[in-house]
């Protein structure tokens, strides 16, 4: 589904542009509308689909688009750690750049500097404030936040925040804000305290479950970060040394699929295609050359990610980066069926960075990043985070320490050899609880 389809204000429309979003996820897909329209939301989603945005598009429509009261906060948004404060912000900056929506995260540690910083935005009544637990609540307690006209309240992590002892200070701090207000509670799981938290906070809620699979343990996963044109050289360098194996090679386009085919051909590979401009019998009868080995090379479309079984397929090559997590998870589940043993590949060029970086966060891992054979010269460096427009109108002063996308892309690192090191996204640190 396009953005434009949800009925979002233009503004937000631009911001949702200039981060690269083309279609909703599942469950932007599923929520926006029902918070647009002031339903409570209970929904287990886990990082990685998309949940971020899920929440902050419609609490940004519904500010710039309903009477709000000046110089008060009119969304609060709870997460667990300061991490995940200071991403969800990252978010809003991006998501809200083309509006006048204001936001801050307050989370414990940092200096004097920080706490004067979150106490002004606190004071003046910041539009959106991202917080931890214990850290709003030794703001509330000092008396100067202005809550009173507050009308979003989200919990995002709910079961994180319960697993690391937050309930009593998630309770306490929704005792300082108006009854009247529309609540969502985002969980990746929901345990059995998550519902009793749920009974006390949400009214009528509409619930929401994006089950994500994950790939079975035994798929060796690897990527190659590389330039469009090194897509070929590659593929015909990895397909080289395994001449007695099945291989799956999924494109997303059939024009792309008819071509690769061809290219494949021509280096004498025992390769065939298939998508959906083939008759059915034409189809069936490629699939079982590929199930008789006559064909070790299947190049295919996304027709084939789900549900049909061949067996003993040893590698999936993405040809592209798939379009979402679940796709990625039907792609490389084509091998390693009934425990064996099985290898995905996936190329990665710059366009498709941030598309493979969510797939990674769906993951809850990074994928090895292998290096290329060194002939076919340097690759870009990997850099999922998008890059985004920097500063934003004249809101709320930035903290000295906070989290910004200053990464420089595709310098080009030649890689030293074929199947050693291993390219580590920047950025990836672990969470620290944050009270
Ligand atoms: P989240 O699950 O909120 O942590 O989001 C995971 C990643 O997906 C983040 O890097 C987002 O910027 C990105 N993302 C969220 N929505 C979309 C979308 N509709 N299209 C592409 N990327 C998205």
């Amino acid at each position: 589904m396009k953005f434009t389809e949800l009925g979002l204000d233009e503004r937000i429309i631009e911001g949702i542009d200039s981060m690269g979003y083309e279609t909703a996820t599942p469950v932007q897909e599923q929520v926006i509308q029902p918070i647009m329209a002031g339903k409570d939301i209970i929904a287990s989603a886990q990082t990685g689909t998309g949940k971020t945005a899920a929440f902050l598009l419609p609490v940004i429509h519904r500010i710039l688009t309903e009477p709000q009261e000046e110089h008060q906060i009119k969304a609060m948004i709870i997460v667990p750690t300061r991490e995940l404060a200071v991403q969800i912000e990252q978010a809003m900056e991006g998501l809200s750049y083309f509006t006048s929506v204001s936001s801050m995260a307050v989370y414990g540690g940092g200096d004097g500097i920080n706490f004067s910083l979150e106490k002004k935005a606190l004071t003046t009544g910041v539009d959106v404030v991202i917080c931890t637990p214990g850290r709003m609540i030794t703001h509330l307690n000092m008396g100067y936040v202005q809550v009173k006209s507050l009308k979003y309240l989200i919990l995002d992590e709910a079961d994180r925040m319960l697993d690391m002892g937050f309930n009593d200070d998630i309770m306490k701090i929704i005792s300082h804000l108006p009854k009247q207000r529309q609540n969502l509670l985002f969980s990746a799981t929901m345990p059995a305290k998550m519902r009793e938290l749920a009974r006390k906070i949400l009214h009528n809620p509409l619930e929401i479950n994006i089950a994500v699979s994950k790939p079975p343990e035994q798929i060796v996963q690897e990527a190659f970060v590389v330039y469009e044109p090194q897509k070929i050289p590659l593929i015909k360098a990895l397909l080289a040394g395994r001449e007695q194996q099945s291989v799956i090679v999924f494109c997303s386009r059939k024009q792309q699929v008819k071509q690769l085919t061809r290219d494949l051909q021509r280096a004498n590979l025992q390769a065939d295609e298939i998508h959906a401009d083939l008759e059915q019998t034409q189809r069936e009868q490629v699939l079982q050359d590929f199930r008789n080995r006559k064909v070790k090379v299947l190049v295919a479309t996304d027709i084939l990610s789900r549900g049909i079984d061949v067996e003993d397929i040893d590698l999936v090559i993405n040809y592209d980066v798939p379009h979402d997590g679940e796709d990625y998870i039907h792609r490389i589940g084509r091998t390693a069926r009934a425990e064996s043993k099985g290898t995905a590949y996936t190329f990665i060029t710059e366009g498709e960075q941030a598309s493979f970086g969510r797939i990674e966060k769906l993951l809850g891992k990074e994928v090895t990043k292998s290096p290329v054979p060194e002939q076919l010269g340097p690759t870009p460096a990997y850099n999922p985070r998008a890059a985004r427009p920097a500063g934003r109108g004249g809101q709320y002063p930035q903290r000295p320490n906070r989290g910004g996308h200053t990464d420089s892309h595709s310098k080009g690192t030649r890689h030293q050899g074929f199947r050693s090191s291993v390219h580590r996204p920047k950025g990836s640190s672990n969470s620290s609880a944050n009270g």
